[in-house]
């Protein structure tokens, strides 16, 4: 595609768009003149879908009429909700449905993960994170250690780009692998880096990883909906993603996992147990004896938040209808378009540090701003355009395939012209 700089090139792209209907689905902010804020920020709280509302108020509904008995008699009935979501789900980070569940919230789950896939030995102990990993993670990480009894300093391993660099170089884990893996019992890498935008490979991590008697364990929350992560096929043992960004299910609303098929039937492994981790068949006998469930559902401990499991749920079916394939195409496009107008800028203020390869990065640019001038991204929001930054010297920002246009991509780019020209 060869594009052009012009707010015509831009309204033609949008009329040209398959997914330009969607945009109307959702709830935009807008100003107090009634203008649509231009939001590039469904990194970090995804928008609203216009059905959410009713999906929600279904089970409110259902809770008013049935009381307890909504359990079977609701319209979707609430003990076997979280089922309805699986099939969905699973499409979307490419994984078989026994190896997804939606349950808590991510660092919850990355914590219960790591009760079964991070058993360290006295001499096999250390975990890897990227040294840019986003900090609920590395506290994560820390706080395992220190609860195994390790020393954070010495445990704590951080990839991180070489001097003068901002990308993370496969060839680095390798050798962190070669000189430390025997010491080295866990990867926990953040799939697509929320910092840099970067979309690591993820077969070649656990290829990686598991050369070294490794468990490999991956953080989607940048790149589920974003990116197709092809889950079962890349051999990670586990991986976890929260479902308010790019799935835009509400905030703090529940997160989902994945734990490779290959540990489904597992029953050895340490876990955490509650009563939804036991075979649904017989878990209302009461009994004493556990009988963990196969697969990921057996990682559930508690009955789940119907009202925010149905805010999952309008958006899983529009991701459905939608499908990855469309989503990444017009993905590519948009983001390829704000590239190029970016580079347009004749500017040294800022510059792009997300991987210009679209295989390597999934919808959002991270623009590093020259002697971290926050207030350029101040400016920016004072004209409601919502991107955020993040410190030392960064604005994110994810043009959206759902919800945002080739005409938001080239309105941005010009406001930011005028505020570095
Ligand atoms: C958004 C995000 C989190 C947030 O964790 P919660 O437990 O949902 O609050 C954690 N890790 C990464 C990589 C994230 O992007």
């Amino acid at each position: 595609m060869t594009y052009q700089n012009t707010l015509t090139f831009a309204k033609e792209l949008d009329t040209k768009d398959p997914l330009k209907a969607y945009q109307d689905q959702f709830h935009i902010p807008k100003d107090k003149d009634g203008n649509n804020w231009l939001y590039f920020t469904g990194n970090s709280l995804g928008l609203q879908p216009k059905a959410t509302q009713e999906y929600i108020n279904q089970e409110l509904k259902d809770w008013a009429n049935f009381g307890v008995e909504g359990h079977f008699e609701a319209k979707n009935p609430w003990m076997p909700y979280h089922e309805f979501l699986t099939q969905n789900m699973a499409t979307i980070v490419g994984a078989k449905p026994i190896e997804v569940v939606i349950m808590n919230t991510l660092t919850t789950n990355l914590h219960l993960l790591m009760v079964s896939f991070y058993q360290p030995t006295k001499t096999k102990y250390k975990i890897v994170i990227e040294s840019d990993a986003f900090p609920s993670d590395r506290y994560a990480v820390q706080s395992q250690l220190k609860f195994h009894g390790f020393d954070v300093n010495k445990g704590l391993i951080e990839w991180k780009p070489r001097k003068g660099e901002d990308l993370l170089n496969i060839e680095d884990l390798e050798t962190i692998l070669d000189d430390q893996g025997d010491e080295i019992a866990l990867l926990l890498i953040g799939g697509v880096n929320y910092y840099t935008g970067q979309s690591l490979n993820l077969k070649r991590i656990a290829e990686i990883g598991h050369a070294k008697n490794c468990m490999v364990g991956i953080d989607l929350a940048h790149g589920v909906g974003n990116i197709k992560p092809e889950l079962h096929n890349s051999g990670v043992d586990f991986a976890a993603w929260c479902t308010y960004k790019y799935l835009n299910s509400g905030p703090g609303s529940l997160g989902g996992l994945f734990v490779h098929e290959k540990h489904a039937h597992n029953k050895d492994l340490n876990r955490f147990a509650g009563w939804w981790s036991h075979n649904k068949s017989t878990r209302f006998n009461m009994r004493q004896d556990f009988d963990v469930m196969a697969g990921a559902e057996g990682y559930q401990l508690s009955n789940p938040p119907i009202l925010s499991m149905a805010a999952i749920k309008a958006s899983l079916d529009m991701f459905a209808e939608v499908g990855m394939d469309a989503l990444r195409e017009k993905s590519e496009l948009l983001t390829g378009y704000f590239e190029f107008l970016l580079n347009t800028i004749d500017s040294d203020a800022i510059k792009i540090i997300t991987p210009t390869n679209p295989k390597e990065r999934g919808c959002q640019l991270s623009i590093q701003v020259k002697n971290a001038d926050k207030n350029l991204h101040t400016k920016l929001t004072e004209a409601h355009i919502i991107t955020d930054w993040r410190e030392p010297d960064v604005i994110r920002c994810a043009p959206v395939p759902l919800y945002n246009s080739f005409q938001d991509v080239y309105l941005m780019v010009e406001k930011l012209k005028e505020l570095v020209c």
